[in-house]
């Protein structure tokens, strides 16, 4: 008798706790490489942070990636994660909408 619950992870940068569909995943792929993943479904290492460029900005002051993904993560990927996570932060705020808008709210 375990009430339903939403997944729950924690901000990498902010350590907030928050609903998994409220947060970017960032993959360590079993080949090594990192990248972000929007679908949330890619295998590998995960590590989560909230959509919000500042809390990326803090990661990356933090080195909180490299403590989440276990594994040295260099300036340069951080730019490319960067660049990406700019790129898809309004692809992410729209499906998030999007999302609210199928449920019927309390
Ligand atoms: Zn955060």
């Amino acid at each position: 008798m375990r009430p339903r619950k939403i997944p729950q992870r924690k901000c990498v940068a902010c350590q907030q706790m928050m609903a998994k569909k409220e947060l970017i995943r960032v993959v360590r792929s079993p080949q090594g490489e990192i990248q972000i993943d929007l679908s949330g479904k890619k295998p590998g290492r995960g590590a989560y942070l909230c959509g919000k460029v500042s809390c990326f900005k803090l990661a990356k002051k933090s080195k909180a990636f490299e403590r989440a993904l276990k594994v040295p993560v260099s300036a340069d990927i951080y730019d490319r994660l960067e660049a990406d996570f700019v790129k898809v932060e309004d692809e992410f705020q729209a499906n998030k909408e999007m999302t609210d808008d199928d449920e019927d709210g309390e």
